[in-house]
């Protein structure tokens, strides 16, 4: 059996006070993140609208959950009434669907964008131009119950440092330079391969799976 509680403890102590920990739990049953929340981990990220709407209804009402993975707008309405934090912004047309979600359910709704800096093709995350360009426009900047509190990234899929360590860096770079104006707090970046990278630099949100919960199995 994995031990799940000596794994967050063991990652808690890696990262200190200062960074959250997002435990991830997709395709993982209820039991291990009740396992989770008895040491007191609250925070949990899931990547399909569907899993993530069950487990909410099943499990206690002060988890924090996380939506990390690439959301489709006709599925916002599903999340919007209990969603934490939503890691994977890239578009005006999912910001406007996110606000007015959080409208209908009187909220405001913390999002991250999500950018892309590795040189392979990605469906997912803005480069730093289209960010850059999304951030300035009227109709972005008046969206009133969506909140920008951070940005993500996913590296590439490789297992040269180097080339990590360069996007790691470039996103960091970026996050210092949007964090005044913005008023960002999180810079969600490293999971289980890379996040003690991620975290020399700059990260202090990292989003770790496997790492506590053991490989996940899509077969099933
Ligand atoms: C699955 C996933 C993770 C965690 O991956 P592990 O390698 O299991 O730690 C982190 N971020 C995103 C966006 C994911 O989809």
């Amino acid at each position: 059996m994995i031990d799940i509680v000596k794994n967050i403890q063991t990652i808690n102590n890696e990262v200190g006070q200062n960074c959250t920990l997002v435990a991830v739990t997709k395709t993982k049953p209820n039991s291990y993140i009740e396992e989770a929340y008895k040491v007191e981990q609250r925070h949990f990220g899931e990547n399909k609208v569907q899993e993530l709407e069950r487990k909410y209804n099943e499990l206690p009402k002060d988890i924090k959950w996380h939506m990390i993975g690439h959301l489709q707008t006709n599925k916002v309405k599903h999340i919007a009434p209990f969603v934490y934090l939503i890691h994977s912004v890239d578009s005006l047309k999912l910001a406007k669907e996110i606000n007015k979600q959080a409208s209908k359910n009187n909220r405001i709704i913390n999002i991250l964008l999500q950018v892309h800096v590795g040189k392979e093709d990605s469906k997912f995350g803005l480069s730093i131009k289209k960010m850059k360009a999304l951030i300035n426009e009227p109709e972005f900047k008046s969206l009133d119950h969506i909140k920008i509190v951070g940005l993500m990234t996913m590296a590439t899929n490789t297992t040269n440092q180097e080339t990590i360590k360069f996007e790691f860096d470039t996103v960091n770079k970026l996050y210092k330079e949007l964090k005044p104006s913005l008023n960002l707090k999180y810079l969600s970046m490293g999971m289980s391969s890379d996040y003690k990278l991620a975290l020399s630099c700059g990260s202090n949100m990292i989003r770790v799976g496997s790492t506590i919960f053991g490989e996940r199995n899509y077969k099933k």
